[in-house]
């Protein structure tokens, strides 16, 4: 469950809000490079995951519509096989 608000939050160990706390500089995406990771661009943009995001959460590009339409289990699969783990999650929100 934690995996989920601090994705939701935008919270997270992605390199858009680490930029903006001050613990990296650069908000770009280190899978692709094109564009800042946010979550939307992690769970529904990414290029270098989109096959990722198609075999757990049903599309290989996903709008925020369909992202809003996807269940907690394929959301916690789908970070779980890009390895963003809930303990490097926690630690950003402690
Ligand atoms: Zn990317």
């Amino acid at each position: 469950m934690k995996v989920l608000v601090v994705l939701l939050t935008g919270h997270t160990i992605l390199n858009r809000h680490l930029s903006i706390v001050g613990i990296c500089t650069d908000p770009l995406c280190p899978a692709c490079g094109e564009e800042q990771e946010t979550t939307f661009h992690f769970l529904g943009r990414c290029l270098a995951r989109m096959q990722d995001i198609n075999t757990t959460l049903g599309g290989y590009i996903l709008d925020l519509e369909e992202l809003r339409e996807v269940k907690p289990k394929p959301l916690i699969r789908f970070t779980t096989k890009v390895q963003l783990h809930q303990s490097q999650l926690t630690l950003t929100i402690s």
